[in-house]
C-alpha cells in the first residue's frame, strides 16, 4: 500500500515541523521540497551563478545528485542541510524558484521519488502540480506576523542574532514572490484542506492532520 500527502502553504507556516512529526507517525518518506530550491541556490550562489543564467542553472542541476538521509538534505554525498538555511540562500531562493526552468527538472526528480515510495511532501506546488493525485492535501497557513515570530523565537534558540522586523519584512516578501511568479505560483487547491495554525500548538495541527491522513490510510487499504 503506498500513500502521498501533499502540505503546501506559506514560508514559516511550520509545514515542515508538522510533516517531520507525521512522517515518522505514519512511516512516510519526508520530502522537503523547498531544501531542494534551497540546495539549487546554495549551488549557484558557490559557482556565482544568477537566477537569469538558465543553461548554466540547468546544467548544475543535471549534473548533481540531490537525496534525503533521515530527513537531511544531501547534495553530491554532501550535507547541507545547515547551509541551505542561511540568510543569503533564504533572501534569494524565491529568485531561482520562479526559474520555469528551474521548477521542471526539481518537480522531475520530486515525481519520481513519490512514484516508488510513500511519501508527505511539503512545498507550494505540491497539491497541484507534483502530487495532483495525492491521497490527502493540506493547505496550511498563519499570519505573517505569527510565521515571523515563529521563525523568530527557532532562531534565536540557536542562538543566531536576527531582527523580528527583518525576518517578517523577509517572508512578507517571498510570500510575494512565491504567490505572484508566473509559473506554479503559491496557491491553494479546491480539494486541500485549510488548517490554519495561527491559534494551535502543534500537537492540536498533528493531531487534525492525522484525523485525515488516518482516514486515507484506512481508503487505500480497503
Ligand atoms: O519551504 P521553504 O520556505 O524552505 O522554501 C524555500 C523557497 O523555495 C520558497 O520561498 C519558494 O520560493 C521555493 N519553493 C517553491 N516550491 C516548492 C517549495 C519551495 O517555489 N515546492
Amino acid at each position: 500500500m503506498k500513500i502521498s500527502v501533499a502540505i503546501d502553504g506559506p514560508a514559516g507556516a511550520g509545514k515542515s515541523t508538522i510533516a517531520k512529526i507525521l512522517s515518522k507517525k505514519f512511516n512516510l518518506n519526508y520530502i522537503d521540497t523547498g531544501a531542494m530550491y534551497r540546495g539549487v541556490t546554495l549551488l549557484a550562489q558557490r559557482k556565482g551563478i544568477n537566477p537569469e543564467e538558465i543553461e548554466e542553472l540547468c546544467k548544475l542541476i543535471k549534473s548533481s545528485e540531490f537525496y534525503f538521509l533521515k530527513d537531511k538534505l544531501f547534495i553530491n554525498g554532501e550535507d547541507v542541510s545547515e547551509e541551505i538555511r542561511n540568510v543569503e540562500v533564504t533572501n534569494k531562493v524565491s529568485l531561482y524558484a520562479a526559474v520555469e526552468e528551474v521548477r521542471e527538472l526539481l518537480v522531475d526528480i520530486q515525481k519520481n521519488i513519490s512514484k516508488n515510495y510513500s511519501v508527505i511532501m511539503d512545498g507550494r506546488d505540491i497539491g497541484a502540480i507534483v502530487l495532483p493525485e495525492a491521497n490527502v492535501k493540506f493547505f496550511i497557513t498563519a499570519s505573517p506576523e505569527i510565521r515571523a515570530k515563529r521563525r523568530y523565537k527557532e532562531l534565536t534558540r540557536k542562538n543566531k542574532i536576527v531582527e523580528y522586523e527583518n525576518i517578517l519584512q523577509e517572508i512578507i516578501k517571498r510570500d510575494y514572490i512565491d504567490s505572484n511568479r508566473e509559473i506554479n505560483p503559491l496557491r491553494k487547491v479546491e480539494d486541500a484542506i485549510e488548517i490554519d495554525t495561527s491559534s494551535l500548538c502543534i500537537d492540536e495541527i498533528v493531531e487534525q492532520m492525522s484525523i485525515y491522513i488516518e482516514k486515507a490510510i484506512e481508503s487505500v487499504g480497503d
